[in-house]
């Protein structure tokens, strides 16, 4: 199986990591509608919110909280948005939950690599 997520987690594709412990990995999306987009995956290869277990979902949520909280404090963000894909709208398929600010006020789109040193301090 050639799972891009899987990849990331092996370590055979960088990212722009901000978070991980023994279950799950919190990295910056590539591609990302805002500033400081992230998403957070298991560590172990769950297809989609079907495949997921009680455990691993409220440990992702644990975790996403604590990164709204980095976010307020490190981009002074307004609003956050959790979306998580399933079927045809997944384009992954390695379970994964976005994480995406909301700003007030329109902000240009700064480097993954600067938002991730913000985020990493
Ligand atoms: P979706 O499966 O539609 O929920 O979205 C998958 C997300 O993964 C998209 O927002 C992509 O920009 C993001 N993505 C794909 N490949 C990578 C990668 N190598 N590193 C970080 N984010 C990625
Ligand atoms: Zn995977």
């Amino acid at each position: 199986m050639d799972c891009i997520f899987c990849r990331i987690i092996k370590g055979e594709i960088p990212s722009y990591t901000v978070y991980e412990d023994d279950t799950v990995k919190a990295f910056l999306d590539i591609n990302p509608d805002t500033n400081g987009h992230l998403l957070i995956i298991p560590k172990e290869h769950f297809k989609d919110l079907d495949s997921t277990n009680d455990t691993v979902l409220l440990h992702i949520f644990e975790v996403a909280r604590s990164l709204k909280k980095k976010l307020e404090e490190q981009l002074h963000i307004d609003g956050l948005t959790l979306i998580q894909n399933n079927g045809e709208v997944q384009e992954v398929k390695h379970f994964h939950l976005h994480l995406k600010p909301y700003y007030k006020e329109e902000q240009s789109l700064m480097k993954v690599e600067d938002v991730h040193s913000l985020l990493t301090k």
